[in-house]
């Protein structure tokens, strides 16, 4: 038996190296290329994709995974891990043909250029055609894998496994439930908090430095790492000894750029310390997007929006934009990092109206995969929607529809997960802080090792090896996935801040 694994992981390992290839080649497209390489590239990465589909999808793999079905691996082994994420996946992609796979990945690599485009251009016209060539196949994917209860499902799946949208709604309405009427307490209370503290002038390159300092105070490895600029940020690996973070910066929103740069630290974090004992295989990942958010969310917010965070690093910070901060007291900085504002663009909104967002989407997504909305009605549903959730009406599509890249490179069920992150993020964390209850006194201190080393321990070093619901089960005791450890965290800080 252990010949016959040992074939299988060789085999396994050098389609991820293919699949590697292909993510490269997308980081240099969000990174470095020129705008005049986008269809050459999408070519090059729809070649590597089918390579890697063609070299999953063979007989042979499958009489492999079959005879290491009954092996004798202790069910909790890097073997019997290995088996049964690489049978789930291989079950999936037998399902998809390579003519499907090829026109995927050529039109979602592409579809990236074109959305930059068109949000250049302000025009979501110019961005139809495709999302809606992006829609169809995305359509044409749910329906191979198929589904029992909605097409949704199976679209989701591929980002949370065994996650379904029942699952979801029950979650996200609990979230409701308590943020709806939490925004509008705050709405009333909307004077307390002045944020234009951070929107002053800042300089990028003190920026840059100043994100890099906490980079490597949370922990993330550049002998292992670096950081680059991107039109959205993002967390790519390529091994867990080689993993990519990107940022953006405006010199007129600090926020923006600093807590953007956590947030793709948590992710690397996670990437970073998988065992590397699982170096190469199918499991050297997050096990899923909902549980890779809760980290991502967890060093941003939990971590990096705390007030013992800044009562270390507020000096600091003041010495690198000692003309703009030296007036601002730590207290005024805190409330300022924290404003509750309803606002258009996701990734800039605060903690409790941020869910308000992914509801939108959401409700988007399902409607166009079901085909109950057309894409062409697309620009005027999302402006409903964000009246109905913020209050808002975007006045142009770059605050609305245009403004998120995922639509753009296929990811259609991806949002769900961003949610759901920050509910896991409290569930984990409230479990952190019983292991170890002075981590604030910690964070005060500068010292971060300990959150870290924790979340190594418990969650980072598995990869893959167990599901979001093995985790939080292990972890918490809990059988399910719970809204209320995130939603009494929201309502405790958030009430001090604006009296409530
Ligand atoms: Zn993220």
């Amino acid at each position: 038996m252990q010949e016959k694994f040992d074939t299988l992981k060789s085999k396994l390992v050098q389609i991820q190296n293919v699949n590697v290839s292909s993510a490269l080649l997308n980081w240099d497209q969000q990174v470095y290329m020129p705008p005049g390489g986008a269809a050459a590239r999408a070519e090059q990465i729809a070649t590597l994709d089918k390579i890697a589909h063609e070299m999953f999808t063979t007989d042979e793999i499958g009489e492999l995974l079959s005879e290491l079905s009954d092996a004798d691996f202790d069910v909790n082994s890097d073997e019997a891990c290995l088996i049964r994420v690489a049978r789930r996946d291989y079950d999936k992609a037998r399902k998809l043909s390579p003519e499907l796979v090829t026109e995927m990945s050529r039109t979602f690599s592409l579809g990236q250029r074109i959305w930059e485009q068109a949000r250049e251009a302000k025009s979501f016209a110019q961005f139809r055609e495709i999302l809606t060539k992006i829609v169809d196949l995305n359509i044409q994917k749910a329906e191979a894998f198929g589904y029992e209860d909605c097409i949704y499902d199976s679209l989701l799946d591929e980002y949370e496994p065994d996650m379904k949208t029942v699952d979801l709604n029950r979650v996200f309405d609990q979230l409701k439930a308590g943020l709806v009427p939490l925004v509008r307490a705050i709405a009333d209370q909307d004077k307390r908090v002045d944020a234009s503290c951070l929107q002053q002038d800042f300089d990028e390159t003190v920026q840059w430095d100043f994100g890099i300092v906490a980079l490597k105070a949370i922990g993330f490895d550049f002998e292992r790492g670096r950081q680059d600029r991107s039109v959205h940020p993002f967390t790519t690996s390529f091994s867990i000894h080689d993993v990519r973070v990107t940022t953006r910066i405006f010199k007129d929103m600090f926020s923006s750029g600093f807590f953007g740069t956590l947030h793709e630290g948590g992710h690397a974090l996670y990437e970073q310390n998988v065992s590397p004992e699982l170096e190469g295989t199918l499991l050297a990942s997050g096990t899923s997007l909902g549980v890779h958010e809760s980290q991502s969310r967890l060093w941003e917010n939990v971590v990096g929006r705390s007030r013992p965070f800044w009562q270390y690093y507020y000096r600091q910070l003041q010495d690198f934009f000692p003309g703009q901060l030296q007036a601002v007291s730590l207290n005024e900085f805190f409330r300022a990092i924290n404003k509750v504002q309803p606002s258009f663009i996701r990734v800039e909104a605060d903690e409790v109206t941020y869910n308000l967002h992914i509801f939108v989407r959401f409700e988007l997504e399902q409607a166009l995969v079901s085909q109950k909305l057309k894409v062409a009605d697309l620009p005027d549903a999302w402006n409903a929607k964000m009246d109905e959730y913020l209050g808002l009406t975007p006045t142009d599509d770059t605050l609305g529809v245009l403004q998120d890249v995922h639509w753009s490179s296929g990811l259609i069920g991806y949002f769900p997960t961003y949610a759901l992150g920050n509910v896991l993020s409290l569930q984990f964390y409230n479990q952190s802080l019983k292991d170890i209850p002075e981590l604030p006194e910690q964070f005060a201190r500068g010292e971060f090792g300990p959150l870290l080393e924790w979340f190594k321990e418990k969650i980072h070093r598995h990869g893959r090896k167990f599901t979001a619901n093995e985790l939080v089960e292990r972890l918490t005791g809990s059988p399910s996935i719970e809204a209320a450890p995130y939603l009494n965290y929201i309502q405790r800080k958030f009430s001090e801040i604006y009296d409530l």
